[in-house]
């Protein structure tokens, strides 16, 4: 699965609203090739933005007049190796030539591969996604600066067949190995000539006791072209085709521009947006939740022919989640949901309103946004950087001497914010849709986490270089916070504290509990729908209703219309059970956070050890080198606890403020 994962579009995104096509509602979280991790040997789709290639309004509408910015543009051609589109063409024939002859070689064959045929024909499949990988990268990285150009469009789109044409002639490797028993497989991996790939290789086979026969995966995965992936397409189609008629505006708006409306700070646009969103959806609901139904069956019949015993047990397995910590995980959010009430009672007295509705939550509280030169937040992030470790700071220096990251936002350039780990043998690139605000700081500290991560785990390989899903946040939020810490101690005014804080605690909610509370809508809507059968608009919507109330407490009122929004949601339908890997993982690096605060200098290189281990190990091993024991079900407290400090420091800022 490792070609497939990287012909999808390397991304991973900016925490905080960067990436997202729903404002700050849906921070994506999945580096580079970690998206597309089988499951059950089907391939997971990641979740898919349904505003496509578009620049999001927000990035666009703020062009910046900073000349320094202008300049900043990454240099693909140590991709091609200095033969641009020629080169490309060239690597993507040879990886398939490569792939065809491998699979002449091998088919058939895997159970009688010795260990050391079986690091040759290791060495050669990671050769083979090295040079798929660079042309790859270069084609989505070149496509994204401008989506407009039909030239990119089209090798884009050479690319993402001739994947699909690898991965399928090498379908039969990792059914073979994963049909290899226990013992054999054990006694080849001992081989030290196989450590570059004995994580990999084991972790494949933890989907054993759950794949069907080479024929049968053939045709589950030639026939959901025709089913699943054709009913998440016209999900999609649907929602893009959802226009939303605001009072205010002439011509319909797409659902995203309407909900960016949200976070508006007058509140009757805001009711107003609401409204029109809710009648917006009310068209072809039935329509969706047939869909939904449809999915939530489909599923269901996979999971029983495949066996596995509940309904997120494929997906715990592709995140190499326990499904001890998933719940521990879960219960820890949902006993700590006084937290975003407790936020939410702040807001609606620095609003001025006796209690928030549902279509006030994302509304601003900051009265002025401080702008940053280009040449200011590169200095403050590597002094950041530095001042935690000098040689993570030379490394995230290189980012910008050596031409690593692409800055402006230009026409028909891909919104948001994201980085691409490439391949191992050449180096990470980082995007960013620059404004000059306080978020682009962030995010570009948060960029480079994950950038320096990429690097530092590059030596590891194609096969250990990026960390399982769950981890991947850790290198982003942690240099998020540490950036933001320095942020926080420059910030003049108990004003300006209480807007910088506002945005962490309400980034805290969108990642952390939002997404815990969509998991148990989840939860319960795959229970439902197995035990119950079909189930109705009305039922969707209760239990959407019932999940979302439980999150909001009294703090928040939510609306008859809110009822519906369910049926927006594109994670739902394209990645059931996905949600929870948001909270996952960003708790799980602020734990890692916390431990440097607790633990200071002498924690610094225990977390360089982390980042250089990339994904060579299994979360837990990984945890332990900083630490950290996920087993233990307190362990989540930890990360909770920092997002409570810093609502209490937003409460003491609001009185400093005069505000609350
Ligand atoms: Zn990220």
């Amino acid at each position: 699965m490792l070609l497939a994962a990287r012909v999808g579009p390397p991304l991973s995104a900016a925490g905080g609203d960067g990436d997202s096509a729903y404002g700050s509602v849906w921070p994506e979280m999945v580096a580079g090739r970690a998206v597309g991790r089988a499951v059950g040997g089907a391939h997971a789709p990641p979740p898919t933005k349904l505003s496509g290639a578009m620049a999001s309004p927000d990035t666009t509408a703020q062009q910046p007049d900073d000349p320094e910015v202008a300049d900043v543009a990454w240099d693909l051609e140590p991709l091609a190796r200095g033969e641009g589109e020629t080169g490309v063409r060239g690597q993507l024939e040879e990886a398939t030539e490569r792939a065809q002859a491998f699979a002449a070689r091998h088919a058939g064959k895997v159970a009688e591969l010795d260990a050391a045929g079986l690091r040759a024909a290791m060495e050669e499949l990671a050769a083979i996604t090295e040079l798929f990988g660079r042309a790859g990268s270069y084609a989505s990285l070149r496509f994204a600066v401008d989506t407009a150009d039909p030239a990119r469009g089209a090798l884009l789109q050479l690319v993402q067949e001739r994947g699909t044409a690898i991965q399928t002639a090498l379908l039969f490797f990792e059914l073979e190995w994963a049909a290899l028993d226990d013992e054999r497989a054990e006694a080849l991996l001992a081989d030290p000539g196989l450590a570059f790939c004995a994580h990999h290789l084991r972790s494949e086979r933890r989907y054993r006791p759950y794949l069907l026969s080479e024929p049968e995966e053939k045709i589950l995965s030639e026939k959901a072209i025709s089913a699943r992936s054709a009913w998440t397409r016209l999900f999609a189609e649907l929602m893009s085709a959802t226009k939303v008629a605001l009072p205010d505006e002439a011509e319909p708006v797409a659902l995203e521009q309407a909900l960016a409306r949200l976070s508006g700070p007058d509140r009757e646009q805001r009711r107003a947006a609401a409204e029109a969103v809710t009648e917006a959806l009310e068209p072809g609901i039935r329509t969706r939740a047939s869909i939904f139904n449809t999915l939530l069956h489909d599923k269901a019949v996979d999971d029983r022919l495949r066996g596995y015993p509940h309904w997120l047990s494929a997906r715990n397995l592709a995140n190499e989640a326990s499904d001890e910590s998933v719940e521990a995980l879960v219960g820890a959010v949902r006993a700590r949901y006084d937290i975003p009430q407790r936020w939410y009672r702040l807001k609606a007295r620095l609003l001025g309103v006796e209690r928030l509705a549902d279509y006030d939550r994302a509304a601003t509280v900051a009265d002025a946004d401080e702008r940053f030169a280009w040449g200011d937040a590169r200095a403050l992030v590597l002094d950041a950087y530095g001042a935690f470790s000098p040689d993570l700071g030379a490394l995230a220096r290189r980012f910008f001497d050596e031409r690593w990251i692409d800055a402006p936002v230009r026409p028909g350039k891909r919104g948001g914010a994201f980085c691409s780990y490439t391949v191992p043998s050449a180096h990470p690139y980082v995007l960013l849709n620059w404004t000059s605000r306080r978020r682009d700081v962030l995010t570009l500290a948060h960029e480079l986490g994950h950038g320096v991560h990429a690097a530092l785990a590059a030596p590891q390989g194609v096969f250990h270089q990026s960390t399982p899903l769950t981890l991947a946040e850790t290198a982003s939020v942690f240099g998020e916070a540490l950036v933001f810490g320095r942020l926080l101690e420059a910030a003049g005014t108990p004003a300006s504290r209480l807007a910088l804080l506002a945005e962490a605690i309400e980034g805290a909610i969108a990642t952390v509990f939002r997404q815990t509370a969509m998991h148990h809508f989840e939860q319960l809507v795959h229970t439902a729908r197995r035990e119950e059968g079909e189930l109705s608009v009305e039922r969707f919507g209760a239990l959407w209703s019932e999940t979302q109330e439980e999150l909001f407490g009294d703090a928040v009122e939510v609306t008859e219309g809110y009822r519906s929004w369910w049926s927006y949601i594109p994670h739902f339908v394209n990645s059931p059970g996905y949600v929870y890997a948001y909270a996952y993982g960003q708790l799980l690096a602020l734990s890692v956070y916390q431990r440097y605060r607790d633990e200071g200098a002498g924690f610094v290189p225990h977390y360089l050890r982390l980042l250089s281990a990339g994904g060579s190990m299994a979360p837990e091993q990984l945890g332990a080198l900083v630490g950290i024991d996920l087993a233990d079900p307190g362990f989540w407290d930890s990360g909770l606890a920092l997002v409570e400090q810093q609502l209490l420091a937003a409460e003491q800022a609001a009185r400093d403020a005069g505000r609350a």
